[in-house]
């Protein structure tokens, strides 16, 4: 049997979202363009998955554990002519315009794949994301242009996102929390800017990054009040990096310690200034959360494609394993989770495209602004600084503030938490439940289903533990229904 006979997964018909999720044929009378550019996207993230990434990543993930700091960059080349790590960036400005829904696709079909290699692809996009956020418009453009350029000339750009610390994680990300951290990191102010010290620890891409974008405290004592968001160029004297993780999983992505040893960060690269940091890294989440909930799914798809092909070869006395009922029964379990999950992601990234950053896009003064104006100029000099006198540079957070409230922020917190929840959660049970099936020779490292397993439960313990996200869903859903102040009374307790 050829693996071409088993049309599930990566060698399904593409683009199959449709057929997966039926009720967008209602979506797609009303708005033809947004369903048909998302099923483009699918076909094109699969064709990408399964001829660029599927047929090498075994041997990535050997060399990776050889040597944590080997990176394919054949493979981020090709993804990068393809401009997969530029996806959100509008058509006009030399991305591809896709929507979050696009990006689903994208993470769904690369990380079925790849959770590794899809992040060194995708979580990029962090960096803009980032920005985004932030939304100061010279520093959108600044950032925008930067990527672009790098795009064309073929020259990789990283960006992090460091919030962890050796002694704080979930800490660094919720409210309580934080309010009785202990930081290792500390930003003084001096004359012009911040002096950082400190540690960060488990940062994707610490090692590759050209840019930091930093949480830290400007009071130890006093984090939750003093957080601010620092824009760092890893260029800057006293940053160093540390050890490259040698991780159970997602080996592809590197994972790295930062060091911070007197690190001037100038008053404009002060992204949120202090107190402002915890909102900032909230409404990062709000977005990122539900795209590595896409990521756990997209795991699950890819396990669920290695075990079906294998037990439909696999010859148990006179017949294949998959025609055992017991085998059926298993599979038809895990297409109903998958398909269960898959439609909550969907969901999220829909409802992203309606009410988060994405709308920014469809608002008329962004949509007039590229229609109108020349790409030269949107991505010129000029316009960066026009951009940077202060009066303009506040117009886009302010435009941005007038339809993502920060009650949005919090429910989007909500909604990405379940999905997170959800698709890791799933992408751990399914890949269990596939070497389950499989049986021994799951195990092996020739199938990828061990992988798989290993993949899956980095997903459970980053972008908050999903412990921190059950935090955040029983806070959200319970004040929602009147129930507030959770926890048990100081004297009552043993
Ligand atoms: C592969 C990988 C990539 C990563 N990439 C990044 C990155 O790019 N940037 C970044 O900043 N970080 C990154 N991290 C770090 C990640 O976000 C943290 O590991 C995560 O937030 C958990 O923090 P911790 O490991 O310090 O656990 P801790 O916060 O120490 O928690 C330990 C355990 O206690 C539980 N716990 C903690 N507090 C509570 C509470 N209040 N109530 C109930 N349970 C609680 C947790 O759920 C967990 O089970 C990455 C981690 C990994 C593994």
């Amino acid at each position: 049997m050829s693996d071409e006979t088993v049309n599930y997964g990566l060698r399904a018909r593409s683009p199959d979202l449709l057929d997966t999720v039926p009720g967008l044929g209602k979506l797609k009378s009303a708005c033809p363009k947004y369903i048909e550019k998302a099923e483009f996207a699918q076909k094109t993230a699969r064709d990408f998955a399964k001829n660029e990434i599927a047929p090498r990543v075994l041997e990535i993930d050997q060399k990776c554990a050889a040597d944590p700091a080997y990176f394919d960059w054949e493979l981020w080349e090709t993804a990068n002519a393809a401009k997969l790590n530029i996806t959100p960036i509008p058509e006009k400005m030399g991305g591809l315009g896709w929507s979050a829904l696009d990006n689903a696709m994208l993470v769904e079909e690369l990380t079925s794949a790849c959770m590794g290699c899809a992040s060194n692809i995708t979580f990029n996009t962090f960096g803009l994301l980032g920005a985004m956020v932030e939304c100061k418009t010279d520093i959108v453009l600044k950032i925008i242009s930067q990527m672009v350029d790098a795009q064309r000339r073929s020259k990789p750009l990283f960006w992090s996102w460091a919030i962890t610390e050796p002694s704080a994680g979930t800490d660094v990300e919720d409210e309580e929390a934080m309010a009785t951290m202990r930081p290792s990191t500390h930003a003084k102010k001096i004359e012009g800017g911040y002096l950082v010290n400190g540690t960060k620890c488990f940062i994707t891409n610490g090692s590759l990054a050209h840019y930091v974008i930093a949480t830290i405290p400007a009071d130890s004592a006093h984090p939750k009040e003093s957080m601010a968001t620092f824009f760092i160029p890893t260029t800057t004297k006293g940053f160093s990096v540390g050890r490259i993780e040698r991780k159970c999983g997602q080996k592809a992505s590197q994972t790295a310690e930062l060091f911070f040893k007197d690190v001037f960060v100038p008053e404009e690269n002060v992204w949120e200034p202090p107190g402002k940091g915890l909102r900032h890294t909230r409404e990062i989440l709000s977005i990122t959360r539900g795209f590595i909930g896409i990521g756990g799914l997209g795991i699950a798809r890819g396990a669920l494609e290695r075990g079906i092909r294998y037990v439909s070869r696999k010859k148990v006395k006179n017949h294949r394993l998959i025609d055992e009922e017991w085998v059926q029964m298993v599979i038809a379990d895990m297409i109903k989770d998958i398909n269960t999950v898959r439609c909550a992601g969907i969901n999220f990234a829909m409802a992203l495209d309606a009410y988060h950053v994405w709308k920014m896009f469809d608002s008329v003064p962004v949509k007039a602004g590229l229609k109108i104006v020349p790409e030269k100029i949107l991505l010129g000099k000029s316009l960066q600084a026009l951009a940077e006198k202060s009066m303009f540079s506040h117009a886009g957070s302010e435009f941005k503030k007038k339809f993502v409230s920060d009650e949005q922020i919090e429910t989007f917190v909500y909604y990405g938490s379940l999905v997170k929840v959800a698709g890791t959660d799933l992408a751990v049970n399914i890949t269990s439940r596939v070497a389950d099936m499989v049986g021994l020779e799951g195990l092996s490292d020739q199938y990828g289903i061990e992988k798989s397993f290993r993949d899956a439960k980095v997903t459970q313990i980053y972008e908050g533990s999903n412990q921190a996200n059950r935090i955040d869903i029983v806070k959200h859903a319970l004040s929602k229904m009147g129930i507030k102040n959770l926890g048990v009374p100081d004297e009552n307790k043993p």
